[in-house]
């Protein structure tokens, strides 16, 4: 039986985030990447390991860059060299993907949920205030530190959020595994943040071939032992400064650390996608401004960003009061899209007994209305505008 040609385009399958289309821009160079690693061998911690972590520094301004493993050790990583702990309480929001909230239990310590700002999903600093001083009276756990996630692409409020934490004596860590890259006022998180942490998923805004993550800081005690946990808890130079050993240092284990260390190779391919990732955040930003000229009014909410941010756009996310209905009807068309994120963390049984104090009606809500349409740097016109006439469609 031959299907009619209008039904046959009607039901092809468009990608949800085009990882081929970037390929095809930079394989040839990703290749000789490759291969340059396949012709010196040093698979683990090779030269190209130390030269993207000064690459990725430069690019966002910060005077160190400690890759790992991945975007989850790279939030634990700070947490462990703070010697965060049992009896101690760590802010962040619970509309988030469920990293950022499961490295404090690894160490014994407690997330303490924040709900979130209805226009920006990111971290609410009044509700974060409040939330600190409703654990401070309490007096059951000691506030430590705050975890801010950039949420689908867009700088939390780091000015504020930054005020806060310093005078209640907190860490801060931006969780940025969605949106590495993004700016405040031309500046990146980590200028605000004590650490900035990103993830290269490959489904990230800047994603390798596999698994890795980073930490950003511009603290060289802090950088210094981070670049020794994730190896071991290995003596640092300043460990073994004027000291004097009867056994290679290498063996000298001075904390309790772990292995999370960025292949060579993966550090290979994201010298390559680091050197066109300014251009693909500027193609992603023209992306969002299209999608929000066609469906501002037509659903319930486009994305707001916060005055004077850049986004990542790591995902483009609207809200509809029939979202069910809404992806239902999308897929119908060809058109995928995504709930990120369906049940916040506060609601998930094992997380369900950490403090949440005054509740996340904000969190609880969107997680009712809030779908994710197609979005990568190679979304091209005549694509988006399928997306764009399938949403428009539904609302008749
Ligand atoms: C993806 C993600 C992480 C974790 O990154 P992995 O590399 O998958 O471990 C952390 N936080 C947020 C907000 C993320 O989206």
């Amino acid at each position: 039986m031959t299907i009619p040609l209008v039904e046959r385009l009607a039901v092809t399958t468009i990608p949800f985030i085009d990882l081929a289309a970037q390929q095809q821009r930079i394989r040839p160079q990703i290749d000789a990447a490759i291969a340059r690693v396949l012709a010196h061998g040093a698979y683990v911690m090779g030269p190209e390991v130390r030269a993207f972590e000064q690459q990725l520094a430069a690019f966002c301004g910060a005077a160190h860059a400690v890759s790992c493993a991945n975007g989850t050790e790279a939030l634990a990583l700070p947490l462990m060299a703070w010697e965060i702990g049992p009896g101690d309480a760590v802010f962040c929001p619970s509309f988030t993907f469920a990293a950022t909230g499961e490295v404090i239990p690894w160490l014994g310590a407690s997330p303490v949920f924040v709900d979130i700002l209805p226009d920006t999903y990111n971290l609410d600093p009044d509700k974060l205030e409040a939330a600190i001083a409703a654990i401070e009276a309490e007096g059951r756990l000691k506030p430590r530190a705050v975890i801010a996630v950039d949420l689908f692409g867009q700088p939390a409020d780091y000015p504020r959020i930054a005020e806060i934490a310093r005078r209640h004596g907190l860490k801060l860590i931006a969780d940025s595994a969605q949106g590495f890259g993004c700016t405040l006022g031309e500046r990146h998180p980590v200028a605000w943040a004590d650490v900035a942490t990103t993830s290269f998923f490959p489904a990230k805004p800047l994603g390798c071939y596999g698994d890795g993550g980073a930490v950003l800081t511009n603290d060289a005690w802090l950088a210094e032992r981070l670049d020794s946990l994730r190896v071991h808890g290995k003596a640092t130079a300043s460990d073994i400064a004027g000291r004097i050993f009867d056994h290679d240092p290498k063996y000298l284990n001075m904390r309790v650390g772990l292995n999370s260390r960025l292949d060579t190779l993966q550090a290979a391919i994201l010298i390559e996608k680091l050197a066109i990732f300014a251009s693909e955040i500027e193609a992603r930003g023209r992306i969002a401004r299209r999608y929000a000229e066609g469906l501002a009014g037509v659903v319930a909410q486009v994305p707001a960003v916060i005055e004077g941010g850049v986004s990542t756009w790591a995902q483009y996310t609207i809200e509809h009061a029939d979202r069910d209905g809404l992806a239902a009807h999308l897929k119908t068309q060809g058109v995928p899209s995504a709930a990120y994120y369906p049940m916040p963390m506060h609601r998930q049984d094992c997380y369900a007994g950490y403090p949440q104090p005054g509740g996340l009606p904000v969190s609880e809500a969107k997680a009712q209305t809030v779908l994710s349409l197609p979005m990568h740097a190679y979304l091209d016109e005549e694509t988006q505008d399928r997306v764009i006439e399938a949403v428009r469609g539904f609302n008749g």
